[in-house]
């Protein structure tokens, strides 16, 4: 006869799916790798026709849209999970300024122009710099996705008495007014004809939102239709 007190309690179903989507979101990274390393090759591999490159840049670009669901399911994982934040002293403005060059391309690739400014007397904050170039990634990259040809982001870091105060401004699309409650909900996105064919998950707000409160800060935003949106981040400082 089996001993039941040796066997250990069942884990509670919630916490073995939010495992299992773990597991099976890190998994699926290195099938997505192989492809991109595959399609790579054929990109280098020689001549292409009209008909080869534009398959080539399909795959390229579910392949760009695959990873960026799997990180956000990643960070869902993260923020169900506790949250857990690696803190050491960070300095802002290399946060910011290693996401905004990480974005160029995109931007570029958009017609869009980023801009980075900093105040005076910027000091070093005790933060999670990963979890905190997440939240800048994120802003950045919507300032590009609900934008136009020619448009602008504009990233600001500035020093105020207590805090530490980033914003992320852009003259894009813009967020109806009765969108705005509702936008660092999870899963929501604006139900648009501008924004139908903008890739997303509707997770990046509600995962910078609980970023920046689990460092005990504030996240909010402005926004007029067809004339731009305004995130502000403000951190406290010690
Ligand atoms: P998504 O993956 O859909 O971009 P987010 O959580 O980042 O998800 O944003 C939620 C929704 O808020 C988006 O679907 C979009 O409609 C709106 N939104 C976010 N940022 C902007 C912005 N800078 N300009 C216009 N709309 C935005």
């Amino acid at each position: 006869m089996s001993d039941s007190s040796s066997v250990p309690p069942p884990a509670p179903a919630r916490q073995v799916s939010l495992e299992l989507l773990g597991i099976v979101a890190h998994d699926l990274k290195t099938p997505i790798t192989s492809i991109k390393s595959y399609a790579d090759l054929v990109r280098q591999g020689g001549e292409l026709t009209d008909r080869q490159k534009l398959y080539l840049q399909r795959i390229e670009m579910a392949v760009e849209n695959m990873t960026s669901l799997i990180n956000d399911l990643l960070d869902l994982v993260w923020l169900e999970g506790g949250m857990q934040l690696k803190v050491v002293p960070c300095n802002l403005l290399d946060v910011v300024r290693s996401q905004v060059a990480a974005l160029e391309g995109f931007a570029q690739a958009r017609g869009v122009t980023l801009h980075l400014t900093s105040g005076d007397n910027l000091t070093v904050i005790h933060a999670d710099p990963r979890r905190l170039g997440q939240v800048v990634s994120n802003l950045v990259s919507n300032g590009i996705k609900y934008n136009r040809k020619g448009g602008n982001v504009r990233v600001h870091i500035e020093r105020l008495p207590q805090a530490m105060k980033i914003t992320v401004c852009d003259d894009g699309i813009g967020i109806p007014a009765e969108d705005l409650p509702h936008i660092f909900d999870r899963f929501f996105r604006t139900q648009r004809e501008e924004t139908s064919r903008v890739e997303g998950s509707g997770l990046g707000l509600s995962i910078a939102k609980a970023i920046v409160e689990r460092h005990n800060g504030v996240i909010n935003v402005e926004s007029t239709l067809g004339q731009g949106t305004t995130f502000h981040v403000i951190l406290p400082l010690p």
